[in-house]
């Protein structure tokens, strides 16, 4: 049989662009990245030039391509969700891409929440009300550089910009736009109040199309420079959260996708679009019949990071030796408990106040507690947000799992141990590139449905809670959640010193 040819999965990440050749039976047959700034103007600013995006992804599907030696049978795109770009009439940019981690529409987002309108927002367009969001960014931009406002013809995300460069088409797909907080998740469709706020019309966003839609082909200019024929068909693609899950292989109801990276992230796939009634979970597209519902953490891997420059500046960053450390002392830190809110939080609370914090300090707790308390406090997090997910309706039977955490066997431990459920590990080829590749091959008809992905994704390991352990953390959540709650007064007023009180 004739090969159809590889299906490269393009992930534009938040500091890189990775381009992975799959063939059909999920084996990488080449791979390149490119990489961009995140530039930081002003404090809680996270922007990043649309052009040099563009131009890495095309440096890295050119650098796949001059590897692969049989035909490319399609192009599929991942990308990191939220952002937000203002075109002018030519779609060329009028504003930098602000990235999810852009947190200029604090002020918007927290007047927002306030209002019974900002809840019913998130169970309307699936998305929490947060800085992170396009819909906050755009009130932002109404108030706060209304000129500039006025004259952007199209507001976009950096996917759609990208492919309006490489195909000529101003299209986006469901699963990006429900996370724009401007799209109503039962019909598909831009929420006239969500573009009210915004200040916008229809009109100015860009076509929603389904996930699966090919676009044509390459314009003559792009497919001379990748070095593919023009009629190369592009998949559209989705958000990199829900293409995690499908490169994760857990694509069956039911199963979840955890993460921990320099952030995390947990999230459970269904069936159809579920609204959480108290607003502690997102809900986003990934094809007409599966939807993910979770919520991501902004502090992982990077509270061990700082635990290391901070604490022990003698071992630095070296995770391993870090980990060695907090091996030493038990479960549960003799009562020690860190809030991990380093870089403030989005899931579940999605609020952009909160600031990290030691609580239970005696005078028997070393370095190797505070260590400890760390990944204990980011394991926590993430098991809020599984209980989010679960009180607003949904079944988790099962979690696998991936990031840089799962090479310390401790860590795994610890996070079945927090979230009192078995944790499956994968081997070989997983995340939102493969997710990207895989949904381009359905899109394709080169293979019949996604849920092969969980036949591809071997699992390797599984870890089983230790009940010891998972009682003493189970028996320290509750004081970790309302830790939250009384710090809350606090925080704000945190906030209003902070232009007094500088770090240098
Ligand atoms: P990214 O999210 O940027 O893709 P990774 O998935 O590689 O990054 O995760 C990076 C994080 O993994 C680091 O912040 C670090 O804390 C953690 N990490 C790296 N190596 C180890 C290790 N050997 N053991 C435990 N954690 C590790």
């Amino acid at each position: 049989m004739i090969s159809p040819g590889v299906v490269i999965g393009v992930d534009l990440g938040t500091t890189s662009t990775k381009a992975v050749a799959y063939d059909t039976d999920g084996t990488e047959v080449a791979s390149a990245s490119a990489g961009y700034p995140l530039d930081e103007p002003n404090p809680g600013w996270a922007e990043q030039d649309p052009d040099l995006i563009l131009d890495a992804v095309l440096k890295s599907v050119r650098g796949v391509v001059s590897e692969v030696d049989g035909p490319v049978a399609g192009l599929s795109f991942s990308s990191a969700m939220h952002t937000l770009i203002g075109l002018d009439a030519d779609g060329s940019p009028l504003t930098p891409s602000l990235s999810w981690a852009d947190s200029r529409s604090a002020a918007q987002a927290e007047r927002l929440r306030a209002t019974p309108g900002g809840l019913a927002l998130h169970r309307r367009t699936g998305t929490p009300v947060h800085p992170m969001a396009p819909l906050p960014k755009l009130m932002w931009f109404r108030e706060q550089e209304p000129k500039l406002h006025e004259r952007v013809a199209h507001w976009a995300g950096i996917k759609d910009y990208v492919l309006s460069r490489m195909c000529d088409a101003l299209v986006t797909d469901h699963s990006l736009a429900s996370g724009t907080g401007l799209m109503d998740i039962a019909t598909l469709s831009w929420d006239s109040e969500a573009l009210q706020l915004a200040g916008i019309t229809g009109e100015q966003l860009p076509e929603l199309v389904p996930t699966t839609t090919v676009l044509p082909g390459l314009s003559t200019s792009v497919a001379s420079r990748l070095g593919l024929p023009a009629a190369t068909p592009v998949v559209v693609g989705a958000g990199d959260g829900p293409l995690a899950n499908l490169g994760l292989g857990a694509v069956d109801p039911g199963v979840a996708a955890c993460s921990i990276g320099t952030s995390g992230a947990l999230r459970v796939m269904v069936e159809k679009p579920a609204v959480d009634p108290l607003g502690g979970v997102f809900c986003y597209a990934l094809t007409e019949d599966r939807w993910v519902v979770g919520g991501a953490i902004n502090n992982g891997g990077i509270v061990l990071d700082w635990a290391g420059s901070a604490l022990a500046p003698d071992i630095g960053t070296d995770p391993a030796a870090l980990l060695e450390l907090a091996g030493q002392v038990p479960a549960g830190c003799g009562g020690l408990i860190m809030l991990p809110y380093l870089l403030s939080e989005r899931a579940p609370h999605w609020s952009a106040l909160p600031r990290g914090a030691y609580i239970g300090l005696t005078r028997e707790h070393r370095r190797q507690h505070l260590i400890r308390a760390a990944i204990e406090g980011v394991c926590q997090q993430l098991a809020l947000v599984l209980q989010s997910m679960r009180a607003a309706g949904n079944e988790v039977r099962s979690i696998r799992a991936t990031g840089g955490f799962a090479r310390s066997p401790l860590w795994r431990q610890i996070l079945a141990d927090t979230l009192g459920m078995d944790v499956q590990f994968p081997a070989g080829p997983e995340g939102s590139g493969f997710g990207a590749a895989l949904l381009g091959m359905r899109a394709l008809g080169l293979v019949d449905s996604i849920d092969i992905a969980a036949d591809l994704v071997q699992i390797e390991d599984t870890v089983r809670p230790d009940a010891a352990a998972a009682g003493v953390y189970a028996a320290l959540r509750p004081v970790f959640a309302e830790l939250y709650d009384a710090l809350v007064p606090t925080y704000r007023s945190l906030r209003r010193l902070s232009p007094q009180l500088p770090l240098d």
